[in-house]
C-alpha cells in the first residue's frame, strides 16, 4: 500500500508525524563464495568483479555488513539496499550508511522508502545523515519526497539488565524509550542551527513537511509485550506496498529490545528477505518462505567463549542473535535460494575470516552461500533469463 499507509494484521496506520516531513529541499575481501562485488576492504573503490551481471534490473547491495556499534575498518555499519529499476529501498542505516549509498552509485533521488529493524545505534547512526548531510550535489542529485521510514514506535518499557539487577542510570528519564518519530524529529531539533545556517548561506529553504514520511508499525495487535513476551508467534504483516515491492513485517527475539523486525521484500524479480537482529525464531523462517535471497545476521558464539566472555554475555548473545551454525538451519528450514550472511559479530576478519562464517552456515545448508562484505552486490535474476 503506498502513501504510508499500513494494513495487515498488526500493522499500523500509518499517521504522518507531528512534523511528518523533515528537512532541506536536498537532503544521502574478498567478494565471497558466489557473491558479485567489490572487495569487502574499507575505501576499496567498487569494482565488479566476476562475470555476472551488477546491473540487474532488481538486485540486493550490501552497504555496510558489520554487526555492533564500534567503528572498525573493515566493514561499515549494517545497511543493506535493494535496487528495483532506477529505485531505491534502504533496510537499516548503520555507520556510513549515506556514504557507502553514494559509492556504491545510488542515486539520492531513487531512494524510495527506508525500513529500520529496530533503534539500537548500528542499526540508526546514519538514518538522520540521510537528512542533515545530503544536501544538493554538484550534479544536482537530491532526495525526492517523501522518503518513507518505517520503524519501531516507543517500546514503552524496558526490562531489567540481562546481567541480573544492577544499577543502570536512565538517559532521558521522561522519555527513555523514543520511538522513531522522536529520533528523527528530536535530532532535527537539535540540529535546526545547521539547516537555519544552511538556509541563510543560499541552500535550497528548508521545508520542514517535505521531505520524510514517519510511520512507526504498530505492533499493538501482535499480541507483543515489551517484557514478558517481545517476539510472539505471528504470522507476517504488511507494512508497504507500492507497484514495485511489498515488504512486509515480522517481530524477531532480540533480547531485551523490543520492538525488532525482520522484513520480506517481494519485488517482480523475486523474495530477498532480512532477518533484522534476532536469535533463531520461527517467526523469521516463516518469514522468509521461499526467499530467493535470505539475508541473516551471524555471530559467532565460538569465538566470544574462546575469548573466555563471561557467562551472563555468552547467555546475551544467544538470546540476542543467531550462532552462525544456525543460520544454516534458517535458511534451510524457509527454504532460501540464497543465504547471504551479514551483520557479522565480530565484524573483524582477522576475528572470524570469511572461510569460518562460510563454514559455519555451510554445516546445515547446502545452498550458496555469501559471506556478506562491504558493497557486494547479489542480483536477482527473475523469470526474464
Ligand atoms: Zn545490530
Ligand atoms: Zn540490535
Amino acid at each position: 500500500m503506498c502513501d504510508g499507509q499500513v494494513d495487515g494484521s498488526g500493522a499500523a496506520g500509518a499517521r504522518p508525524s507531528r512534523r511528518a516531513v523533515l528537512g532541506t529541499a536536498a537532503v544521502a575481501g574478498m567478494a565471497a563464495f558466489g557473491a558479485v562485488g567489490a572487495p569487502g576492504r574499507a575505501l576499496a573503490a567498487p569494482a565488479p568483479q566476476g562475470g555476472e551481471r551488477t546491473d540487474a534490473r532488481t538486485r540486493l547491495v550490501l552497504l555496510g555488513t558489520a554487526g555492533g556499534p564500534v567503528p572498525i575498518a573493515e566493514r561499515f555499519g549494517i545497511s543493506s539496499a535493494v535496487v528495483v529499476g532506477d529505485r531505491t529501498y534502504l533496510f537499516d542505516a548503520g555507520r556510513g550508511s549515506a556514504s557507502q549509498y553514494v559509492r556504491a552509485g545510488l542515486p539520492l533521488k531513487s531512494l524510495k522508502a527506508v525500513f529500520v529493524t529496530h533503534l539500537h545505534a548500528d542499526h540508526t547512526a546514519d538514518l538522520f545523515n540521510y537528512l542533515m548531510l545530503a544536501q544538493a550535489s554538484p550534479d544536482g542529485d537530491a532526495l525526492v519526497p517523501p522518503v518513507q521510514v518505517f520503524g519501531p514506535g516507543p517500546a514503552g518499557a524496558m526490562g531489567p539488565p540481562f546481567a541480573g539487577p544492577r544499577p543502570v542510570p536512565d538517559v532521558n528519564p521522561d522519555n527513555p524509550t523514543p520511538g522513531l518519530k522522536d529520533l528523527i524529529n528530536g535530532s532535527l531539533d537539535a540540529n535546526a542551527y545547521t539547516f537555519n545556517i544552511y538556509g541563510r548561506e543560499g541552500a535550497t529553504p528548508i521545508h520542514p513537511e517535505s521531505i520524510l514520511r514517519l510511520t512507526e508499525i504498530d505492533v499493538s495487535r501482535t499480541g507483543a509485550d515489551p517484557l514478558k513476551n517481545r517476539a510472539p508467534r505471528i504470522r507476517p504483516f504488511t507494512v508497504f506496498e507500492d507497484d514495485r515491492i511489498r515488504v512486509q513485517a515480522t517481530l524477531g527475539a532480540h533480547g531485551l529490545v523490543f520492538p525488532a523486525f525482520g522484513f520480506r521484500c517481494e519485488t517482480p524479480d523475486g523474495v530477498i528477505t532480512f532477518s533484522g537482529d534476532t536469535a533463531y525464531h520461527e517467526n523469521i523462517i516463516e518469514l522468509a518462505h521461499g526467499s530467493d535471497v535470505l539475508v541473516h545476521e551471524a555471530v559467532s558464539v565460538d569465538y566470544y567463549k574462546d575469548k573466555n566472555q563471561n557467562a551472563a554475555f555468552i547467555e546475551h548473545l544467544k538470546e540476542a542473535h543467531t550462532d552462525v551454525t544456525q543460520v544454516g538451519d534458517v535458511a534451510r528450514l524457509a527454504g532460501a535460494g540464497k543465504l547471504v550472511l551479514s551483520h557479522l559479530g565480530p565484524a573483524k576478519p582477522s576475528m572470524v575470516p570469511d572461510r569460518v562464517w562460510y563454514q559455519g552456515a555451510r554445516k546445515s545448508y547446502r545452498g550458496p552461500v555469501v559471506v556478506g562484505n562491504d558493497l557486494v552486490t547479489v542480483p536477482l535474476r527473475g523469470k526474464r533469463g
